[in-house]
Protein backbone atom coordinates (compact mmCIF):
# COMPACT_ATOMS: atom_id res chain seq x y z
CA UNK A 1 0.00 0.00 0.00
CA UNK A 2 1.12 3.61 -1.04
CA UNK A 3 0.96 6.10 1.55
CA UNK A 4 0.97 10.04 0.81
CA UNK A 5 -0.46 11.49 4.42
CA UNK A 6 -0.92 14.87 2.85
CA UNK A 7 -2.95 13.67 -0.23
CA UNK A 8 -4.98 10.67 0.95
CA UNK A 9 -7.12 11.20 4.18
CA UNK A 10 -8.48 7.84 4.09
CA UNK A 11 -5.09 6.42 4.05
CA UNK A 12 -4.35 8.23 6.73
CA UNK A 13 -6.90 6.84 8.72
CA UNK A 14 -6.06 3.19 7.84
CA UNK A 15 -2.55 4.46 8.99
CA UNK A 16 -3.67 5.70 12.19
CA UNK A 17 -4.91 2.40 13.18
CA UNK A 18 -1.96 0.93 12.34
CA UNK A 19 0.18 3.72 14.15
CA UNK A 20 -1.88 2.98 17.33
CA UNK A 21 -1.55 -1.14 16.97
CA UNK A 22 2.72 -0.33 16.76
CA UNK A 23 2.24 2.15 19.76
CA UNK A 24 0.86 -0.28 21.82
CA UNK A 25 3.20 -2.80 21.01
CA UNK A 26 6.63 -0.62 21.48
CA UNK A 27 4.90 0.34 25.18
CA UNK A 28 4.64 -3.77 25.74
CA UNK A 29 8.65 -3.63 25.63
CA UNK A 30 8.52 -0.94 28.22
CA UNK A 31 7.37 -3.81 30.49
CA UNK A 32 10.94 -5.81 29.89
CA UNK A 33 13.46 -6.12 32.38
CA UNK A 34 16.96 -4.41 30.54
CA UNK A 35 18.26 -7.47 29.89
CA UNK A 36 15.13 -9.08 27.82
CA UNK A 37 15.25 -5.59 25.90
CA UNK A 38 18.87 -6.85 25.19
CA UNK A 39 18.16 -10.30 23.85
CA UNK A 40 15.76 -8.54 21.75
CA UNK A 41 17.47 -6.75 20.20
CA UNK A 42 20.05 -8.49 19.38
CA UNK A 43 17.63 -10.76 17.49
CA UNK A 44 16.12 -7.91 15.79
CA UNK A 45 19.69 -7.11 14.70
CA UNK A 46 20.55 -10.35 13.26
CA UNK A 47 17.63 -10.37 11.65
CA UNK A 48 18.18 -6.52 9.45
CA UNK A 49 21.60 -8.61 8.95
CA UNK A 50 19.93 -11.51 7.47
CA UNK A 51 17.69 -9.46 5.45
CA UNK A 52 20.39 -7.28 4.16
CA UNK A 53 22.49 -9.79 3.22
CA UNK A 54 20.07 -11.25 1.00
CA UNK A 55 18.98 -8.39 -0.33
CA UNK A 56 21.54 -5.86 -0.67
CA UNK A 57 24.25 -6.28 -2.94
CA UNK A 58 26.40 -3.31 -0.98
CA UNK A 59 25.97 -5.76 2.50
CA UNK A 60 26.54 -9.14 0.50
CA UNK A 61 30.09 -9.23 1.08
CA UNK A 62 30.28 -7.10 4.24
CA UNK A 63 27.71 -9.98 6.26
CA UNK A 64 29.73 -13.07 6.04
CA UNK A 65 27.76 -16.53 7.51
CA UNK A 66 29.73 -16.57 10.46
CA UNK A 67 28.57 -13.38 12.04
CA UNK A 68 25.19 -14.17 11.43
CA UNK A 69 25.68 -17.69 12.82
CA UNK A 70 27.83 -15.92 15.92
CA UNK A 71 27.19 -16.56 19.64
CA UNK A 72 27.93 -12.99 20.59
CA UNK A 73 24.74 -12.10 22.93
CA UNK A 74 25.22 -8.27 22.84
CA UNK A 75 24.39 -6.44 19.61
CA UNK A 76 27.89 -4.13 20.13
CA UNK A 77 30.17 -7.42 19.83
CA UNK A 78 27.73 -8.16 16.63
CA UNK A 79 27.79 -4.45 15.28
CA UNK A 80 32.32 -4.40 16.36
CA UNK A 81 32.49 -6.81 13.35
CA UNK A 82 30.85 -4.85 10.53
CA UNK A 83 32.25 -1.68 9.23
CA UNK A 84 30.84 2.32 9.73
CA UNK A 85 28.64 3.51 7.37
CA UNK A 86 28.87 7.38 6.20
CA UNK A 87 27.16 10.24 4.48
CA UNK A 88 29.64 9.85 1.54
CA UNK A 89 29.53 5.70 1.39
CA UNK A 90 25.92 6.33 1.41
CA UNK A 91 25.80 8.74 -1.59
CA UNK A 92 28.58 6.68 -3.60
CA UNK A 93 26.74 3.09 -3.46
CA UNK A 94 22.86 4.50 -3.05
CA UNK A 95 21.79 2.15 -5.50
CA UNK A 96 23.31 -1.31 -4.00
CA UNK A 97 22.06 -0.30 -0.44
CA UNK A 98 18.41 0.15 -1.76
CA UNK A 99 16.11 -2.61 -1.48
CA UNK A 100 13.70 -2.83 -3.86
CA UNK A 101 11.42 -6.66 -2.83
CA UNK A 102 8.06 -6.99 -3.38
CA UNK A 103 5.33 -5.72 -1.30
CA UNK A 104 7.60 -2.91 0.14
CA UNK A 105 7.26 0.31 -0.72
CA UNK A 106 9.81 3.14 -0.38
CA UNK A 107 9.60 7.00 0.73
CA UNK A 108 12.56 8.73 -0.04
CA UNK A 109 13.60 11.58 2.14
CA UNK A 110 16.13 14.10 1.48
CA UNK A 111 18.12 16.34 4.32
CA UNK A 112 19.52 19.67 3.69
CA UNK A 113 21.96 18.62 6.59
CA UNK A 114 24.01 21.20 8.92
CA UNK A 115 27.05 21.10 6.38
CA UNK A 116 24.56 22.30 3.43
CA UNK A 117 24.77 19.58 1.24
CA UNK A 118 22.02 17.92 0.21
CA UNK A 119 21.61 14.46 1.40
CA UNK A 120 18.64 11.25 0.28
CA UNK A 121 17.99 8.24 1.72
CA UNK A 122 14.89 6.03 2.03
CA UNK A 123 12.92 3.78 4.03
CA UNK A 124 10.16 1.35 3.59
CA UNK A 125 6.42 2.08 4.88
CA UNK A 126 6.22 -0.42 7.41
CA UNK A 127 9.17 1.30 8.76
CA UNK A 128 8.11 4.99 8.45
CA UNK A 129 4.89 3.51 10.78
CA UNK A 130 6.98 2.17 13.35
CA UNK A 131 9.30 5.36 13.47
CA UNK A 132 5.97 7.21 14.21
CA UNK A 133 5.44 4.66 16.99
CA UNK A 134 8.79 4.69 18.34
CA UNK A 135 8.71 9.01 18.63
CA UNK A 136 4.96 8.86 20.38
CA UNK A 137 6.13 6.37 22.83
CA UNK A 138 9.27 8.74 23.66
CA UNK A 139 7.66 11.57 23.61
CA UNK A 140 5.15 9.85 26.18
CA UNK A 141 8.31 9.43 28.46
CA UNK A 142 8.58 13.17 28.32
CA UNK A 143 5.10 14.17 29.16
CA UNK A 144 3.26 14.52 25.98
CA UNK A 145 1.11 11.48 24.97
CA UNK A 146 -0.54 10.70 21.65
CA UNK A 147 -3.13 13.18 20.75
CA UNK A 148 -2.53 15.89 23.80
CA UNK A 149 -3.21 19.16 22.22
CA UNK A 150 0.30 20.66 20.91
CA UNK A 151 1.70 23.61 19.12
CA UNK A 152 5.16 23.20 17.46
CA UNK A 153 7.42 26.21 16.90
CA UNK A 154 9.32 24.47 13.92
CA UNK A 155 11.08 25.09 10.89
CA UNK A 156 8.11 24.62 8.00
CA UNK A 157 9.93 23.87 4.31
CA UNK A 158 10.55 27.20 2.71
CA UNK A 159 8.79 27.92 -0.71
CA UNK A 160 6.17 28.68 -2.50
CA UNK A 161 3.09 26.21 -1.56
CA UNK A 162 -0.50 26.21 -3.33
CA UNK A 163 -3.55 26.65 -1.72
CA UNK A 164 -4.33 23.15 -2.47
CA UNK A 165 -1.06 21.63 -0.31
CA UNK A 166 -1.67 24.50 2.76
CA UNK A 167 -5.25 23.08 3.00
CA UNK A 168 -3.91 19.44 3.25
CA UNK A 169 -1.14 20.04 5.55
CA UNK A 170 -3.68 21.89 7.56
CA UNK A 171 -6.16 19.07 7.86
CA UNK A 172 -3.16 16.64 8.40
CA UNK A 173 -2.02 18.31 11.33
CA UNK A 174 -5.54 18.51 12.81
CA UNK A 175 -5.78 14.81 12.84
CA UNK A 176 -3.06 14.76 15.41
CA UNK A 177 -4.41 17.84 17.20
CA UNK A 178 -1.46 19.87 16.58
CA UNK A 179 -0.74 23.57 15.29
CA UNK A 180 2.50 24.69 13.39
CA UNK A 181 3.96 28.03 13.49
CA UNK A 182 7.20 28.88 11.45
CA UNK A 183 9.88 29.10 13.34
CA UNK A 184 11.66 30.03 10.41
CA UNK A 185 9.23 33.14 9.71
CA UNK A 186 9.67 34.76 13.52
CA UNK A 187 12.41 37.83 14.13
CA UNK A 188 11.88 40.52 16.41
CA UNK A 189 9.08 42.25 15.09
CA UNK A 190 7.08 39.40 15.21
CA UNK A 191 7.24 37.68 18.29
CA UNK A 192 4.23 39.22 19.80
CA UNK A 193 2.54 37.74 16.99
CA UNK A 194 3.77 34.53 18.35
CA UNK A 195 2.68 34.62 21.73
CA UNK A 196 -0.43 36.01 20.81
CA UNK A 197 -1.14 32.64 18.73
CA UNK A 198 0.22 30.56 21.82
CA UNK A 199 -2.21 32.07 24.32
CA UNK A 200 -5.21 31.56 22.07
CA UNK A 201 -4.05 28.57 20.99
CA UNK A 202 -3.87 27.06 24.60
CA UNK A 203 -1.38 23.99 23.64
CA UNK A 204 -0.80 21.19 26.48
CA UNK A 205 2.31 20.81 25.17
CA UNK A 206 4.92 23.19 23.00
CA UNK A 207 7.17 21.15 20.68
CA UNK A 208 10.55 23.42 19.33
CA UNK A 209 13.56 23.80 18.42
CA UNK A 210 15.64 25.23 21.48
CA UNK A 211 16.63 28.59 19.64
CA UNK A 212 13.24 29.99 18.59
CA UNK A 213 12.08 28.80 21.77
CA UNK A 214 15.08 30.23 23.97
CA UNK A 215 14.63 33.78 21.60
CA UNK A 216 11.24 33.71 22.49
CA UNK A 217 11.52 32.83 26.12
CA UNK A 218 14.03 35.96 26.57
CA UNK A 219 11.80 38.17 24.92
CA UNK A 220 8.58 36.86 27.08
CA UNK A 221 11.17 37.89 29.86
CA UNK A 222 12.48 41.28 28.64
CA UNK A 223 8.94 42.11 28.32
CA UNK A 224 7.67 40.73 31.13
CA UNK A 225 4.44 38.98 29.13
CA UNK A 226 1.77 37.23 30.39
CA UNK A 227 2.36 33.61 28.61
CA UNK A 228 -0.53 31.00 28.90
CA UNK A 229 1.50 27.74 30.88
CA UNK A 230 1.55 24.45 28.93
CA UNK A 231 1.77 21.19 30.89
CA UNK A 232 5.29 20.46 28.95
CA UNK A 233 7.90 22.10 26.30
CA UNK A 234 9.85 19.42 24.58
CA UNK A 235 12.94 20.53 22.59
CA UNK A 236 14.58 18.73 20.17
CA UNK A 237 16.81 19.02 16.87
CA UNK A 238 19.99 21.09 18.79
CA UNK A 239 21.14 20.02 21.99
CA UNK A 240 19.59 21.83 25.07
CA UNK A 241 22.20 23.37 27.49
CA UNK A 242 21.18 23.47 31.07
CA UNK A 243 21.32 27.51 31.21
CA UNK A 244 19.03 27.73 28.13
CA UNK A 245 16.60 25.17 29.83
CA UNK A 246 16.33 27.68 32.71
CA UNK A 247 15.67 31.06 30.72
CA UNK A 248 13.07 28.50 28.63
CA UNK A 249 11.33 26.86 32.29
CA UNK A 250 11.46 30.33 33.98
CA UNK A 251 9.75 32.23 31.08
CA UNK A 252 6.95 29.12 30.33
CA UNK A 253 6.50 28.10 33.97
CA UNK A 254 6.71 24.50 32.93
CA UNK A 255 9.25 21.71 32.81
CA UNK A 256 11.19 21.99 29.85
CA UNK A 257 12.49 17.63 28.23
CA UNK A 258 15.12 17.45 26.01
CA UNK A 259 14.72 14.95 23.03
CA UNK A 260 16.76 13.71 20.74
CA UNK A 261 16.56 12.61 16.91
CA UNK A 262 17.43 13.06 13.58
CA UNK A 263 16.05 13.17 9.97
CA UNK A 264 16.97 9.66 9.42
CA UNK A 265 15.60 7.65 12.08
CA UNK A 266 13.58 10.45 13.69
CA UNK A 267 13.25 10.19 17.52
CA UNK A 268 16.24 8.44 19.06
CA UNK A 269 15.88 9.20 22.83
CA UNK A 270 13.46 11.33 25.15
CA UNK A 271 13.95 12.55 28.77
CA UNK A 272 11.77 11.57 31.35
CA UNK A 273 10.74 12.83 34.06
CA UNK A 274 14.25 12.49 35.80
CA UNK A 275 15.18 15.20 33.33
CA UNK A 276 18.73 13.26 34.05
CA UNK A 277 19.35 11.60 30.57
CA UNK A 278 17.78 10.78 27.71
CA UNK A 279 15.42 7.40 27.44
CA UNK A 280 17.11 5.55 24.28
CA UNK A 281 14.50 3.54 21.74
CA UNK A 282 16.52 0.19 22.13
CA UNK A 283 14.25 -2.10 20.64
CA UNK A 284 13.96 -0.22 17.33
CA UNK A 285 17.60 1.63 17.12
CA UNK A 286 21.27 0.52 18.62
CA UNK A 287 22.53 3.67 19.62
CA UNK A 288 26.53 2.80 19.92
CA UNK A 289 28.83 5.94 20.61
CA UNK A 290 33.01 5.22 19.09
CA UNK A 291 36.55 6.48 19.85
CA UNK A 292 38.61 7.62 17.76
CA UNK A 293 39.78 4.27 16.58
CA UNK A 294 36.32 3.15 16.06
CA UNK A 295 35.59 1.03 19.62
CA UNK A 296 32.15 0.78 21.04
CA UNK A 297 32.77 2.90 23.94
CA UNK A 298 30.16 3.95 27.11
CA UNK A 299 30.65 6.98 29.77
CA UNK A 300 32.89 8.98 27.29
CA UNK A 301 32.38 11.33 24.62
CA UNK A 302 32.26 9.61 21.07
CA UNK A 303 30.98 10.01 17.61
CA UNK A 304 27.11 8.33 17.20
CA UNK A 305 26.80 5.58 15.62
CA UNK A 306 22.94 4.10 14.84
CA UNK A 307 21.70 1.53 13.10
CA UNK A 308 17.62 1.24 12.16
CA UNK A 309 16.53 -2.17 13.39
CA UNK A 310 13.44 -1.71 11.07
CA UNK A 311 14.38 -0.05 7.96
CA UNK A 312 13.98 -3.06 5.56
CA UNK A 313 14.08 -0.71 2.56
CA UNK A 314 17.29 0.89 3.14
CA UNK A 315 19.60 -1.14 5.82
CA UNK A 316 21.23 1.69 7.57
CA UNK A 317 24.03 -0.51 9.86
CA UNK A 318 25.96 1.44 11.93
CA UNK A 319 25.44 4.89 10.79
CA UNK A 320 27.65 7.96 11.80
CA UNK A 321 25.39 10.52 11.78
CA UNK A 322 27.71 13.67 12.60
CA UNK A 323 27.05 14.34 16.13
CA UNK A 324 28.72 13.44 19.57
CA UNK A 325 27.08 12.01 22.64
CA UNK A 326 28.34 10.24 26.12
CA UNK A 327 25.89 7.22 26.38
CA UNK A 328 25.64 5.88 30.26
CA UNK A 329 25.76 2.77 31.86
CA UNK A 330 23.48 4.46 34.33
CA UNK A 331 20.34 3.05 35.77
CA UNK A 332 17.36 5.67 35.85
CA UNK A 333 16.05 5.91 38.89
CA UNK A 334 12.25 6.14 37.15
CA UNK A 335 12.12 2.54 36.52
CA UNK A 336 12.05 2.73 32.68
CA UNK A 337 14.35 0.04 31.44
CA UNK A 338 15.46 1.40 28.37
CA UNK A 339 19.20 2.56 28.44
CA UNK A 340 20.36 6.18 28.88
CA UNK A 341 22.27 8.77 26.99
CA UNK A 342 23.99 10.72 29.11
CA UNK A 343 24.66 14.37 27.09
CA UNK A 344 24.38 14.96 23.29
CA UNK A 345 27.63 17.20 23.11
CA UNK A 346 26.65 18.02 19.82
CA UNK A 347 28.21 18.10 16.26
CA UNK A 348 32.16 17.07 16.76
CA UNK A 349 32.63 20.81 14.54
CA UNK A 350 31.64 22.23 18.03
CA UNK A 351 35.12 21.70 19.21
CA UNK A 352 37.33 25.17 18.53
CA UNK A 353 41.28 25.20 18.38
CA UNK A 354 44.09 27.17 19.71
CA UNK A 355 47.82 27.17 18.67
CA UNK A 356 48.97 25.95 22.30
CA UNK A 357 47.03 22.60 20.73
CA UNK A 358 44.21 22.70 23.54
CA UNK A 359 40.97 21.91 22.26
CA UNK A 360 37.90 23.71 23.58
CA UNK A 361 34.46 21.79 23.75
CA UNK A 362 31.41 23.27 22.24
CA UNK A 363 30.23 23.46 26.00
CA UNK A 364 32.88 26.20 26.57
CA UNK A 365 31.17 29.18 25.20
CA UNK A 366 27.36 28.25 26.55
CA UNK A 367 29.15 28.45 29.89
CA UNK A 368 31.30 31.00 29.86
CA UNK A 369 28.78 33.21 28.35
CA UNK A 370 25.72 32.12 30.67
CA UNK A 371 26.15 34.81 33.07
CA UNK A 372 26.44 38.00 30.67
CA UNK A 373 22.99 39.51 30.66
CA UNK A 374 24.25 41.69 27.88
CA UNK A 375 24.16 38.40 25.29
CA UNK A 376 20.96 37.55 24.19
CA UNK A 377 22.73 34.94 21.59
CA UNK A 378 25.82 34.29 20.35
CA UNK A 379 27.84 32.01 17.78
CA UNK A 380 31.39 31.51 17.64
CA UNK A 381 33.28 31.26 14.14
CA UNK A 382 36.83 29.72 13.96
CA UNK A 383 38.28 30.49 10.00
CA UNK A 384 41.72 30.66 11.10
CA UNK A 385 44.12 28.07 13.77
CA UNK A 386 45.05 32.28 15.60
CA UNK A 387 41.56 33.78 15.65
CA UNK A 388 37.98 33.49 16.48
CA UNK A 389 35.23 35.65 15.84
CA UNK A 390 32.19 36.13 18.04
CA UNK A 391 29.13 37.28 16.97
CA UNK A 392 27.14 38.69 19.46
CA UNK A 393 23.47 40.30 19.78
CA UNK A 394 23.09 42.09 22.52
CA UNK A 395 20.10 42.88 25.07
CA UNK A 396 22.00 45.81 26.49
CA UNK A 397 25.72 47.61 25.57
CA UNK A 398 28.82 45.01 26.52
CA UNK A 399 30.27 46.36 29.77
CA UNK A 400 34.70 46.35 29.27
CA UNK A 401 34.68 43.80 32.58
CA UNK A 402 31.99 41.59 30.58
CA UNK A 403 34.39 42.05 27.80
CA UNK A 404 37.41 41.63 30.30
CA UNK A 405 35.86 38.55 31.75
CA UNK A 406 35.87 37.10 28.51
CA UNK A 407 39.51 37.15 27.63
CA UNK A 408 40.79 35.99 30.07
CA UNK A 409 39.12 32.75 30.89
CA UNK A 410 39.79 32.32 27.13
CA UNK A 411 43.31 32.92 27.81
CA UNK A 412 43.12 30.88 30.95
CA UNK A 413 42.21 27.87 28.30
CA UNK A 414 44.56 28.61 25.69
CA UNK A 415 47.25 30.43 26.96
CA UNK A 416 46.69 33.88 25.12
CA UNK A 417 47.33 32.09 21.63
CA UNK A 418 43.75 32.75 20.30
CA UNK A 419 42.79 36.35 19.25
CA UNK A 420 38.95 36.73 20.07
CA UNK A 421 37.02 39.30 17.97
CA UNK A 422 33.32 40.66 19.05
CA UNK A 423 31.00 41.62 16.67
CA UNK A 424 28.04 43.26 17.43
CA UNK A 425 25.17 41.96 14.95
CA UNK A 426 21.22 41.76 14.77
CA UNK A 427 20.74 38.51 14.21
CA UNK A 428 22.61 34.90 13.77
CA UNK A 429 21.95 32.94 10.24
CA UNK A 430 20.81 29.38 11.09
CA UNK A 431 21.93 26.29 9.04
CA UNK A 432 20.26 25.58 5.72
CA UNK A 433 18.19 22.94 8.03
CA UNK A 434 17.53 25.85 9.90
CA UNK A 435 19.53 25.06 13.40
CA UNK A 436 20.99 27.76 15.14
CA UNK A 437 25.29 26.13 15.72
CA UNK A 438 26.73 28.01 18.43
CA UNK A 439 29.96 26.91 17.36
CA UNK A 440 31.41 26.47 13.95
CA UNK A 441 35.35 25.42 13.23
CA UNK A 442 36.01 25.83 9.60
CA UNK A 443 39.64 24.27 9.68
ZN1 LIG B 1 14.13 7.69 33.47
Amino acid sequence: MKFDPISNRLSLRIAKQWLYRELLSYEEAGRLTQEQLCGLQRSRLEALCRHAKKHSPYYQELISDELLNSSFTESSQFLAELPLLTKTLITENYPSLVIEIENQNNIKKSTGGSTGKPFCFELDYASYIKREAVMWRGYGWAGYNYGQRALYLWGVDSGVSGVKKRIKDTLYHRFYNRKMLNSFAMNEHNMGDYVESINQYKPTIIVSYVNPILTLAQYILDNNIQIRTPKRILTGAEPLHEFQREIIQKAFGCKVMNTYGCREFMLIGAECSQQNGLHINSDHLVVETVNESGESVVDEEGDIVITDLFNYGMPLIRYKNGDRAILSSRKCPCGNPFPLIEKITGRKLDSLRSPNGSILPGEFFPHLLKDIKAIKQFQVIQNRLEEIEMSVVLAHPLSQPDRDHIQQELDRYTDGSLTLSILIVDDIALTASGKYRVTICKL
